[in-house]
């Protein structure tokens, strides 16, 4: 049994208007466990509270009710802040909201600067972080200069820089084309693979196929947690999901007699099982 990296426990959170009135609520009694080395999927409608949900992971956001506990560090303990922030790292929609510096490599540098990390070290590091994304030939441009793509990548090797163990992804290919994001799925795969915990939260539900576990939000609340191929089969009671291109080809062949299995949900176990029968 894998460890939790983050446990959350009945989290409550509402945002304050600052011009009085209601407060409006964006978590409504959360409990998630994420496993060491797991790829979770977040999915479910705007404003379910999935980016609010992110927030509290690495104490950007507090809870008003529950707890959040990363590596057993309570995110309420100020003293543990950095060392929360370190194990668990974020990158956002936005590339160019996210690189700070005029270098590519001083921005992967940025991090481990900030954790106190010795010069040479920090060289390895950003060498390391740098390749691991593909972007090692690319460290002395300027961010100006690059895709979309290519900057998500930068703000991944960021975070891979200060060794963060999970990586928790809020739409980060929402802002870009189709191959920038083709780009920066490889790349969460691979560092999955090599046993990055992964918290990708997406509007893509080819993404989220790609995990090994989907958590449906809707107002504030989890409506489902499971694997995708129970998703992509039991989703009757959920809000109008957008299913994968082949979970829906699949259905249709089921009712055209073809006994396709439920686990088939991406195009290529689809053409395995097509290519196997006869
Ligand atoms: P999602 O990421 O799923 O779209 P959010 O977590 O951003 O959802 O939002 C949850 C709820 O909180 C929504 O009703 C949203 O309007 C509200 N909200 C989000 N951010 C703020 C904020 N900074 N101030 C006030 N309300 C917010
Ligand atoms: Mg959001």
């Amino acid at each position: 049994m894998s460890e939790a990296i983050i446990e959350i426990e009945q989290v409550v959170f509402s945002y304050v208007r600052e011009e009085g009135g209601e407060n409006i609520p964006a978590l409504d009694g959360v409990d998630l466990e994420i496993l060491e080395g797991s790829f979770v999927a977040v999915i479910g409608p705007n404003g379910s509270g999935k980016s609010t949900l992110a927030k509290c992971f690495n104490a950007l956001l507090l809870p008003e009710k529950g707890r959040v506990r990363v590596r057993g560090m309570d995110t309420g303990d100020d003293e543990r802040v950095w060392d929360i922030r370190k194990t668990v790292g974020m990158v956002f929609q936005n590339p160019d909201n996210q690189l700070v510096s005029s270098i590519v490599e001083d921005d992967v540098a940025f991090g481990p600067e900030n954790l106190g990390v010795e010069p040479a070290e920090i060289r390895e590091r950003v060498d390391a972080a740098l390749r691991s994304v593909d972007m090692y030939e690319h460290r002395k441009k300027g961010p100006h200069l690059l895709s979309g793509g290519q900057k998500q990548r930068i703000a991944i090797a960021g975070v891979l820089a200060m060794e963060s163990e999970c990586i928790v992804l809020d739409e980060p290919t929402a802002m870009l084309d189709p191959s920038g994001r083709r780009e920066v799925m490889e790349i969460i795969r691979r560092l999955h693979a090599r046993g990055k915990t992964i918290v990708l939260i997406t509007h893509f539900m080819e993404e989220a196929a790609q995990a090994d576990r989907i958590v449906v939000m809707e107002k504030g609340r989890i409506a489902f947690d499971g694997t995708p191929g129970e998703l992509f089969t039991h989703s009757g009671d959920l809000q109008d999901l957008d299913m994968p291109f082949a979970v829906q080809l699949a259905a249709r062949l089921r009712k055209r007699g073809i006994d396709v299995p439920k686990d088939a949900i991406s195009e290529m176990d689809l053409v395995e099982f097509l290519c196997a029968s006869k």
